[in-house]
């Protein structure tokens, strides 16, 4: 499936983003580089300390944003005029003039959470009258809701990475004998092998290793009988995969094998809350409940998921403390997990896409401790 952003679907975007940043009365926005930028206007930007930003004026009128480019950078960006009008600036020109005389004159401005402190200081340097204001607190994430495409985008991700979490299963990827590393090298490898076009991250954690979730690949060699943790995800057509599976090397103990249907049951849980309506609290707490009531609440050491889409890691955050509703359109991991430090550790990992009828998973490969 080939998924390309057409004009008409970026100028609804932007008219989109024009509508909310007029709500939260504001005259302007100042988007600098990142996924936000590309998300409007299909253009990867190379994040530089000669700043590529696009910039939005309400006030005045103006109905096209521009996209400001440094002159040695133009020949990459495409012409889309009915998009944005690009305005290039050289190595003689103070750019934190050229972005303020893009930028209304008086009001506030919603500036994105990756426009670099170097510029934002600049900016607050040479514009002091400007009141800048932070773009995700104002009208949340301008990626938040997925259109039908990009859920399709983000379901054929998610097939992906399934069949790299099957293979290993299947005890197709030895673990036996290899480093946490080796074996993070191989998964990157089939990640790319079965389509993805970059490979974002590979966590491998075994054994007491499992315990610290976000555990970087080393020397461990794999033996028999513990939790081998595999979380991991690529990149296609510009929309994230991310899949965490745990396989077992020879037969799981009555103990871990309990806590992992506890954990299994935690992340059923929290995907049935994903309704449109229901708070994105409410899952992490449906997860989080099946969990304590295990005796497990203090292991759980870590939100229920986080959004997903152009990057890995996005609005909206499934926390205890989001109150926000489920949308239609929102994507996010579902990931509830067990530490137990010094001893194993646990996790199950899917994407969901919230659909009229709930939640719909992008992953779907088996969601047992399957031992290998
Ligand atoms: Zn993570
Ligand atoms: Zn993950
Ligand atoms: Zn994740």
């Amino acid at each position: 499936m080939q998924y390309e952003v057409d004009d008409e679907e970026l100028i609804r975007r932007w008219h989109q983003v024009r509508q909310r940043t007029e709500k939260a009365d504001a005259n302007g926005i100042l988007l600098g580089g990142g996924a936000d930028l590309k998300y409007l206007t299909g253009y990867d930007a190379m994040p530089l300390e000669r700043i590529t930003a696009l910039v939005g004026r309400f006030s005045s009128g103006d109905a096209l944003p521009t996209l400001i480019v440094p002159e040695l950078e133009e020949a990459r960006v495409r012409r889309r005029p009915s998009v944005y009008s690009v305005h290039t600036w050289d190595d003689t020109a103070d750019s934190a003039s050229v972005i303020a005389a893009a930028l209304p004159q008086r009001g506030a401005v919603l500036v994105s959470d990756d426009l670099w402190a170097l510029h934002l200081l600049g900016l607050q340097r040479s514009s002091p009258g400007l009141e800048l204001r932070s773009l995700s607190d104002s009208v949340g994430g301008l990626r938040l809701i997925k259109s039908p495409e990009e859920r399709a985008a983000l379901a054929a991700a998610g097939s992906l990475a399934d069949q790299v979490a099957s293979q290993l299963q299947h005890g197709q990827i030895p673990l036996l004998g290899r480093t946490e590393a080796e074996i993070a090298e191989d998964i990157a490898e089939r990640l790319i092998a079965v389509g993805h076009e970059t490979v974002e991250f590979v966590i491998i954690a075994s054994g007491p290793n499992a315990a610290s979730p976000h555990h970087h690949p080393g020397s461990r060699t794999v033996r028999t009988g513990e939790i081998v943790l595999c979380d991991f995800g690529g990149r296609l057509n510009g929309y994230c995969s991310d899949t965490t599976r745990c396989v077992h090397t020879g037969p799981a103990p009555a103990d871990v094998r309990e806590a992992y249907e506890v954990l299994a049951a935690a992340q059923e849980a929290a995907v049935q809350a994903a309704q449109p309506g229901r708070l994105l609290a409410d899952v992490d707490l449906a997860a989080r409940r099946v969990i304590s009531a295990a005796g497990y609440g203090d292991n759980f050491i870590h939100r229920t998921g986080h959004g997903i889409g152009a990057e890995v890691h996005e609005h909206p955050y499934v926390t205890q403390l989001n109150t926000d509703p489920v949308q239609v359109g929102h994507a996010f991991s579902v990931e509830p997990g067990i530490y137990i430090p010094g001893r194993w550790g646990m996790r199950l990992e899917d994407i969901v896409v919230i659909e009229n009828g709930g939640a719909r998973r992008c992953n779907n490969s088996a969601r047992e401790l399957v031992e290998v």
